[in-house]
């Protein structure tokens, strides 16, 4: 299918994009990687009068170190992500997601920004920022501000950001020594949106072998990013072991209220969002325990 007609505009700075999206209001849409918007387009499931090409726009690309965060500029792509040392050093939870987001040439034009303005409920970036308490910043003519990844993702392809905002840069803050973090997911094949997807976070107290905190955060079971906070204060405080992995998947499979769809019954994410909750948790410990020996 073709989209419905629209105007396109390439502005020259954020401020130039800034001020067309203040004016065109809900009438205009960025577009950034393409990967999401030109096949809604195509489907005629949004029909923007305007289209707000932000790939020229170098301000809005970058991965540095900051205020005990990765910063990643909006126009960021996967891929750089994918392939930066920096993240793969500090936040090795998102250098594992990541992998998993569609294939190649969608990681090589897709951006950080698109992805978490998107928000769709099965995309690994949300998951990820949700489970390191990560921030999204946004930026109008009215100005800017900080949004916790916990308000920012709202449900179903719904966000915290209004029409004249941009996401301009993602925050994704280091994680305290003695802490470990793995990802999994099940999909029908590699590079499908995610059945399922969990993000575990587990830190270990000082004997290396007590669950000081534990955060799990899933994809694929709720309109937006879900964190399992019972099954996490559960965690607190136990050993670091076969047992607490065990409990932990009973406990997210009570927490969550999945769907079912097409692509898989409600049953079938519970119990695999269980399945995956459990060596999460267990591979995120093994990992803190090998950073400790280190
Ligand atoms: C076959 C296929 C498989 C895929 N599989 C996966 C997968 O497994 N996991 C996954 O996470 N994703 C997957 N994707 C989606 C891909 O990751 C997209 O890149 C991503 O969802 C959107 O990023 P984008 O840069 O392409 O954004 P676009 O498609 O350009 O934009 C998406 C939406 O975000 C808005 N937007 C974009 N940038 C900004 C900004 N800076 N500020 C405000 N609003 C903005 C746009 O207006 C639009 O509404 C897949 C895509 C395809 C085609």
């Amino acid at each position: 299918m073709k989209p419905p007609r629209f105007r396109y505009y390439v502005p020259h700075s954020v401020e130039e994009a800034l001020a067309v999206l203040a004016e065109a209001a809900e009438e205009a849409k960025p577009l950034a990687g393409g990967q999401s918007l030109i096949p809604m387009l195509n489907m005629r499931l949004v029909r923007p009068s305007l289209l707000v090409d932000l790939n020229g726009l170098q301000e809005l690309s970058g991965i540095e170190l900051s205020d005990g965060a990765i910063v990643v500029r909006a126009m960021t792509r996967h891929r750089a992500v994918e392939q930066s040392p920096v993240v793969a050093e500090h936040a090795p939870l998102l250098a594992e997601a990541i992998r998993w987001v569609g294939h190649l040439p969608i990681r090589t034009r897709g951006t950080i920004g698109g992805s978490v303005a998107h928000a769709d409920p099965a995309a690994e970036l949300p998951g990820v920022l949700v489970a390191l308490e990560g921030m999204v910043q946004l930026r109008s003519q009215r100005g800017h501000r900080l949004v916790s990844a916990e308000d920012f993702f709202i449900d179903l392809l719904t966000t915290a950001a209004e029409p004249d905002e941009l996401v301009t840069e993602v925050r994704f803050p280091l994680l305290p020594a003695g802490t470990g973090t793995a990802w999994l997911e099940v999909a029908r094949r590699h590079g499908d949106y995610a059945l399922v997807g969990v993000g575990a976070v587990v830190s270990l107290a000082e004997d290396f072998t007590t669950i000081a905190e534990a955060r799990v955060s899933l994809i694929g079971v709720g309109g937006r990013p879900v964190r399992a906070r019972l099954t996490e204060s559960a965690l607190r405080g136990q050993p670091a072991a076969a047992e607490s992995w065990r409990a932990a998947a009973a406990t997210v499979r009570r927490e969550i209220d999945p769907a079912g769809d097409i692509h898989a019954s409600a049953e079938y994410r519970r119990y695999v969002a269980g399945v995956l909750t459990e060596r999460a948790l267990a591979l995120a410990a093994e990992r803190a325990q090998e950073g400790a020996r280190r």
